[in-house]
């Protein structure tokens, strides 16, 4: 008998988190020779969501709970699920839905040929706007130039099957500055993509927005790759070079010319340019420092309030 725990992060959820259980219990239950366990991992919610976990929790045995402090975002909720979870392997749903359930017996299927990592590929990036499809691109292509190690799966999001050894190796990873989709390519072993197609939402709206998705993609950049640094080193390098050319054909030209005081469109080009790169450099610079200031304080990357009813006083962490 296979244990596979499910393990689902929950912000703001209270309109459609009754709907999840009996939705993904009616597919798994059809799946042979497997438990399913449900581990909700409540991110500091604002609303009902806590107390319908409670409830949920107790009307069904296989259902238990994680509250945390405060809203800490779903990377560090996950972490949670990942930490707290038990079993042969985990899934990591959403709350609300937009992840199909009539994909799970599919997962299971692959990880008992011995995948261990089956990763759900969306294939309807078609619904979104031009903009949000732009700047994705724009990401994965830089991305992909510059992360050596490895590269980074496309449309590929948290809906997956982990096998034990993912988990194991994922609870490893105790960074603070968490870039989850990173950090499952990173540790490896052996993946399949499977398609879907992400459902509507069944309540509730979306916590994303254009904001929080570029602070995403710094934070993937600035996380898996000190690419940007070395561009500038070389950008750097190339501007001075420039500079030195114009210094010597400036010099030259006053040496045979004389010196008429011209040229203010140049200079405030040059004074513009140079400062804009500055500025830039600095900001990669600083942005490379702030993941360095948040990492070295080795902060717990999330506080349990609460277990299945139980007030936490020590993490377990
Ligand atoms: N979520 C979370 N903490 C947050 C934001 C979101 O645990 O701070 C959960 C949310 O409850 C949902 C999942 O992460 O289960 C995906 O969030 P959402 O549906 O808002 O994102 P989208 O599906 O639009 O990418
Ligand atoms: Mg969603």
């Amino acid at each position: 008998m296979d244990k596979i725990t499910i393990i689902v992060p929950c912000y703001n959820e209270e309109a459609g988190i009754d709907f999840f259980y009996p939705e993904v219990q009616k597919y798994v239950e059809k799946i042979p020779d497997c438990e399913f366990k449900y581990l909700f991992v409540n991110d500091g919610s604002r609303d009902g969501t806590l107390d319908k976990l409670r409830k949920i929790a107790k009307k069904y045995p296989n259902v238990s709970y994680l509250s945390l402090s405060r809203n800490f975002g779903k990377e560090s909720a996950m972490m949670a699920g990942l930490d707290y979870a038990d079993g042969d392997a985990v899934i990591i749903m959403d709350a609300d839905l937009q992840h199909p359930a009539s994909k799970i017996a599919e997962m299971v299927e692959l990880w008992r040929q011995g995948y261990d990592d089956v990763c759900g590929k969306r294939i309807d990036r078609a619904g979104e706007t031009w903009l949000k499809r732009t700047c994705t691109n724009i990401f994965y292509a830089i991305m992909k130039k510059f992360s050596t190690s490895y590269e980074m799966q496309r449309n590929v999001g948290d809906f997956r099957l982990l096998d034990k050894r993912c988990v194991e190796a994922l609870r490893l990873m105790r960074e603070n500055q968490r870039f989850t989709k990173g950090l499952f390519t990173w540790v490896g072993y052996k993946k399949i993509e499977i398609p879907f197609e992400v459902q509507e939402r069944v309540a509730g709206t979306t916590t994303w927005n254009y904001i929080a998705l570029f602070n995403l993609a710094i934070k993937g950049m600035t996380s898996f790759t000190t690419a940007p640094l070395h561009i500038m080193t070389v950008v750097g390098m190339t501007v001075s070079f420039g500079a030195m050319a114009y210094m010597i054909f400036v010099i030259a030209m006053a040496l045979i010319y004389g010196d008429p005081v011209a040229g203010y469109p140049t200079l405030m080009t040059v004074i513009l340019f140079l400062g804009g790169m500055q500025l830039l450099a600095l900001g990669i610079i600083g942005e490379y420092l702030s993941q360095i200031f948040h990492e070295t304080k080795h902060r717990p990357i999330y506080l349990v309030d609460e277990m299945n009813g139980e007030r936490i006083i020590y993490q377990r962490l």
